[in-house]
């Protein structure tokens, strides 16, 4: 059984007989009655102490503080709902009653069914406006919440923004490689040159963290000629110590892709570093190659015409896969790893992979698995006659000396 505490209500009223009456009469119907009290100020003392639910306010009252100000106070300062009990007024005194934002009046005399509906209209109304407010509080602290995580994420923007325009100049980056091994043949073949940023006071920083903002800031074009020039020079050591066919791919950005003289820049590299261009693959993402593909397209093929190969990246994230092979004539395919994980246990994975080898090969494209990370999905991809495959499974993307290592054991 629910049992509600009855409301308390504050009579403030000088005439004595007419209070005790109300009283009474609110007792009757279930409410409890706080005091009765003829002045403003004790209104006001009341009204502090008792915190009751609701006052019943008379307009006019003797003493220097009339049931108006007293009524304002009450409702401004403690919050609690006033109805006022008035008899004929002028309209001064009205529209003063009215500025306080009352919750109901009450025409004295009244009776005193019209007295318990208006206590009940004004205590509803209040509990409204707490709802009311409670919701709006709450939003605010949300929003509040929102523009602190904004304001955090725009401050790390700033501050990786700011390692970023020094980190070329004090050495901060380095290239990881990621094994890429041939699945008839079992060996390493190729690696996949990742950029790590050993940020001072952070620790090593994936691409995720920085590429998008780099990019934003126009970081992007020197740092993707310091990666190219980078795994152009460790591939040359890479065959000095007797890694003789293998191949390296670095991932280009859409924004190095819109640089007009980008494959004058891949030649002087490849010039400088004496590596032959057929050890090098270029890998772009879907989403970047299909910007504008008039260009894009025009771009890999003068890339495609310094001998080194052109790779399409994460296949089958974007929305244009087939366009892409329909306008570019790809030398490899690097299948998505969304299609990869669990592959074996997934019919659907394994015949859209199926369709896109079978599709690929008779494009004369080479496939790659990419991010093969059980021993399950590499059998199952090497049942369907995938290429390559790259992954947890072979190797984490590990500095040079290490992969030199891993490879050489
Ligand atoms: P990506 O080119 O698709 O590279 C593969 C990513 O998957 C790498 O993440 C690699 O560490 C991760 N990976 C490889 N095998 C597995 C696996 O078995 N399981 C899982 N869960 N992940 C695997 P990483 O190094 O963090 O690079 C992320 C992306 O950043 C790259 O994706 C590439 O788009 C971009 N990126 C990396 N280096 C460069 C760069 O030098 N220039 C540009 N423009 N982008 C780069
Ligand atoms: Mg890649
Ligand atoms: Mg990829």
């Amino acid at each position: 059984m629910t049992t509600t505490t009855p409301s308390k209500i504050l009579i403030v009223e000088d005439e004595i007989l007419a209070a005790e009456n109300i009283a009474k009469h609110l007792r009757k119907q279930g409410y409890e009655v706080s005091g009765i009290v003829p002045s403003g100020e004790e209104a006001i003392a009341r009204s502090t102490e008792l915190r009751p639910n609701l006052v019943l306010m008379d307009i006019s009252l003797q003493g220097s503080i009339d049931g108006i100000t007293a009524a304002d106070r009450i409702g401004h300062q403690l919050q609690i709902p006033v109805v006022y009990l008035t008899a004929y007024t002028d309209s001064k005194t009205l529209d003063r009653a009215k500025s306080t934002n009352p919750y109901g009046y009450l025409v004295k005399p009244f009776k005193f069914e019209n007295l318990r509906v208006s206590i009940e209209v004004a205590l509803q109304k209040y509990r409204d406006e707490v709802v009311k407010e409670q919701r709006f509080a709450e939003q605010l602290e949300d929003s509040q919440a929102e523009l602190n995580q904004l304001k955090r994420l725009q401050e790390e923007h700033r501050s990786i923004a700011e390692g970023l325009s020094q980190a070329l100049k004090n050495q901060e980056f380095s290239l990881y490689y990621q094994p890429r091994v041939n699945l008839r043949t079992d060996r390493i073949v190729s690696a996949e040159a990742l950029l790590r940023w050993h940020r001072p006071q952070h620790g090593t920083v994936l691409p995720a963290t920085f590429i998008a903002i780099s990019e934003a800031n126009g970081l992007i074009d020197p740092i993707g000629e310091w990666v190219l020039r980078a795994a152009c020079d460790q591939l040359q050591a890479f065959q000095e110590s007797g890694l003789k066919n293998l191949s390296i791919s670095v991932n280009l950005s859409g924004s190095q892709l819109k640089l007009p003289h980008l494959h004058v820049q891949v030649e002087r590299i490849l010039q400088d570093t004496q590596i032959d261009p057929r050890f090098i693959e270029l890998e772009l993402t879907e989403s970047t190659l299909i910007e504008d593909m008039d260009w894009t397209v025009k771009q890999l093929h003068a890339l495609k015409s310094l001998g080194v190969n052109v790779a399409i990246d994460d296949f089958g994230t974007g929305s244009s896969s087939m366009l892409l092979l329909h306008h570019f004539p790809f030398d490899t395919l690097k299948l998505a790893r969304c299609f990869i994980t669990n592959i074996d246990c997934s019919p659907k994975d394994i015949t859209i992979a199926s369709s896109i080898i079978s599709l690929a090969h008779k494009l004369d494209i080479k496939v790659v698995a990419e991010g093969v990370e059980t021993q399950a999905e590499r059998d199952c991809l090497q049942q369907l006659g995938c290429d390559e495959i790259q992954g947890f499974l072979i190797s984490p993307p590990i500095p040079a000396a290490q992969f030199l290592n891993q490879i050489s054991s």
